[in-house]
């Protein structure tokens, strides 16, 4: 177990920028976890960060080590179902998460989700291991607990056709987000009948420096930091946009980030 004290949640958050936590723990087994959850019972869990924004100073955060099959990210995941010929991983690409915290959120979008591949996960829930079969919703989970593994349910097919599928994927998904700038992904869920970036676009904010935040000119949901941009000027910026979207689209756009 590594701990550390007063980390600053830039590091920790593909974001960039963020509060400071009291302390960081970096565990490596069910054990240490349940450990520091038996004396912090809040703490909070921290995979990638690629959903996260800590805004406020947080206590403690535990970070999964690298050993752990949760904590590996969806990469490694899905290069090792390629190799093995089992199909179903290749929407994943381009999302910048572990396998814990896309499960966790159900990360996907218009090529698949993670609701399409998990079928049980093995949790850690008050101390003890507990397999459960999770119900996905949009961008939700219902699970409580720390997911420690999960079981995959995958097609069989050929190497080369998977690895061609994931690649041509990456192709659209380059051309429409910006993957390579930091930022938390899609700020604001969609709508019922329409995207979210869409709505921000069309209030007039795609591309726009607004209250020193980049709003990306590539997909309107993603939001960009400069060297100077504070939380504050996140948040502020998110309300900027929930308002105007609110004021002329008759909308009111939720947060798919989590704020801490
Ligand atoms: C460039 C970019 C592209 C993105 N594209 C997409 C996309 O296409 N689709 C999409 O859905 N999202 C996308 N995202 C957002 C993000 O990658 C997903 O939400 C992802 O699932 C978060 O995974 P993470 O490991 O970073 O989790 P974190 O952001 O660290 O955590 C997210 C939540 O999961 C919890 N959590 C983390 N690990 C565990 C665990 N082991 N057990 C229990 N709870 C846990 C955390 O407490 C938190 O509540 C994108 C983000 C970026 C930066």
């Amino acid at each position: 177990m590594i701990i550390l004290e007063n980390q600053n949640m830039g590091r920790y958050t593909t974001i960039g920028i963020g509060a400071n936590a009291k302390i960081l723990v970096i565990v490596e087994s069910a054990k240490e976890i349940t450990d520091i959850m038996n004396k912090h019972p809040n703490a909070k869990v921290i995979g990638n960060g690629s959903n996260i924004l800590v805004a406020n100073k947080v206590d403690i955060v535990i970070k999964l080590g690298p050993t752990l099959p949760s904590a590996k990210s969806l990469t490694y995941y899905r290069n090792k179902f390629a190799v093995e010929g089992k199909s179903g991983m290749e929407f994943s690409i381009g999302i910048p998460a572990t396998l814990g915290g896309a499960i966790k959120t159900n990360a996907g979008g218009k090529y698949g989700s993670m609701s399409d591949v998990i079928s049980t996960i093995v949790c850690l829930q008050n101390g003890k291991n507990i397999v459960h079969k999770p119900v996905f919703g949009y961008r939700h989970s219902d699970i409580e607990g720390i997911i420690l593994d999960a079981q995959f349910k995958l097609r069989d097919d050929d190497p080369q056709n998977i690895l061609s599928r994931s690649k041509d994927i990456l192709y659209a998904k380059s051309n429409q987000q910006p993957l390579s700038q930091e930022s938390a992904g899609c700020i604001f869920k969609n709508a019922l009948n329409y995207s979210a970036s869409y709505l921000i676009e069309e209030s007039g904010f795609k591309g726009k420096l607004i209250n020193n935040v980049q709003i990306s000119g590539i997909h309107a949901n993603f939001f960009h930091s400069t060297k100077t941009t504070t939380v504050t000027d996140i948040l502020k910026t998110i309300d900027i946009v929930k308002e105007k979207v609110l004021k002329e689209m008759d909308i009111e756009l939720i947060e798919e980030i989590e704020i801490w």
